[in-house]
């Protein structure tokens, strides 16, 4: 371990949920030290956001996820750009560890977001090795033009990766177990009206094998055993939270949460969240404001009488 640091707050994410909670922090004055891989988070695979107030024509995910980099940068919050790998109580602070850096902390955000769900079916992890299958769109937009591309799931989320593939002179398939999608209206009647966009009902994926630089899609559809052929595929079948690296006490705590804790979740990392910015925005608003009252609190009553509003 290079790199050891000690600070009041430590947040493990940079999307909009730890976005939002470093720069309540710091303009309130207190010391904070934001980890994350990178700075954006799952907002990067958005064809178009706009269901976020402020935004008229909508906004598209990475011009959105780059607007977060500046507002961090210009508010001078400290950023490392690492993985967390472990976290862990001590007897009263918080150790995250990254492959270089050891962080203590008093008071621990995480906000983690989701991970996408795989199929967990023969040929899956090969062809993603293979970067033939793709779960998040920001790996794959640069070089898919004038491909055939199956998008596996019915949901917002597989609606959405059509709609962003669409312009690039793609024949795109949403290929669905169900005849049935839970996605926004809006986003199936933009499918709907797309011509380069297919939705393809009651198939299930069986097995994925890789040949001549193609993907091959064994299918079961209505009880028969079809192939078909893409150039690549997207899996976007749900996600789940992202909390791999909490020790096991923590884990305890995530599922069984204590109102005193200075350990909090926030956006998309938490249980049965309703996944959208503004949620994961207003929880990290919540929980900066909670802490900044409990530290001045603090401070006022034992002897530090620092102003910070
Ligand atoms: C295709 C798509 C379209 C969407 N469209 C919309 C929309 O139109 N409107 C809307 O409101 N919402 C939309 N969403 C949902 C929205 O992206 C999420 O609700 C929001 O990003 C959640 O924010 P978050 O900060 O909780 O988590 P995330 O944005 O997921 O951020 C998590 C952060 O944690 C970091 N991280 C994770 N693990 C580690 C680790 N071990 N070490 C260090 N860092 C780590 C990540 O790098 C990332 O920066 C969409 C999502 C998808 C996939």
């Amino acid at each position: 371990m290079k790199n050891k640091l000690i600070t009041k707050v430590a947040l493990i994410g940079g999307g909009p949920a730890c976005a939002t909670a470093a720069i309540q922090l710091i303009r309130s004055g207190i010391d904070i030290t934001l980890v994350s891989k990178e700075i954006g988070g799952t907002i990067r695979n958005a064809n178009l956001v706009e269901n976020l107030i402020g935004y008229p024509e909508g906004v598209v995910g990475k011009n959105l996820a780059k607007s977060f980099q500046l507002q961090l940068a210009k508010a001078g919050v400290p950023i490392i750009l690492e993985e967390v790998l472990t976290v862990e109580q001590l007897s009263n602070n918080y150790s995250i560890r990254t492959a270089e850096t050891e962080i203590i902390s008093e008071y621990l955000i995480v906000g983690t977001g989701s991970v996408p769900k795989k199929l967990k079916i023969e040929g899956e992890k090969e062809a993603f090795q293979n970067s033939k299958l793709f779960y998040e769109i920001y790996n794959v937009k640069q070089f898919s033009e004038k491909k055939d591309i199956g998008i596996i799931g019915s949901g917002d989320v597989a609606y959405d990766y059509a709609l962003n593939l669409q312009n690039l002179e793609n024949n795109i398939s949403i290929i669905r177990r169900t005849d049935k999608t839970s996605s926004l209206s809006i986003l199936q009647k933009r499918v709907n009206n797309a011509d380069n966009i297919i939705v393809l009902n009651n198939h299930v994926i069986k097995k994925f094998e890789l040949k001549d630089d193609k993907i091959i899609l064994d299918i079961e559809e209505d009880g028969k055993l079809v192939t078909m052929i893409q150039d690549l595929v997207l899996v976007a079948i749900g996600r789940k939270p992202n909390y791999d690296f909490l020790s096991e006490d923590l884990v305890y705590e995530y599922n069984n949460p204590k109102t005193d804790s200075k350990l909090n979740f926030i956006g998309d990392v938490n249980k049965n969240n309703f996944r959208q910015i503004s949620i994961a925005m207003g929880d990290g608003m919540k929980v900066a404001m909670e802490i900044v009252k409990e530290v001045i609190h603090e401070e006022r009553y034992h002897g530090d009488s620092r102003e910070i509003w």
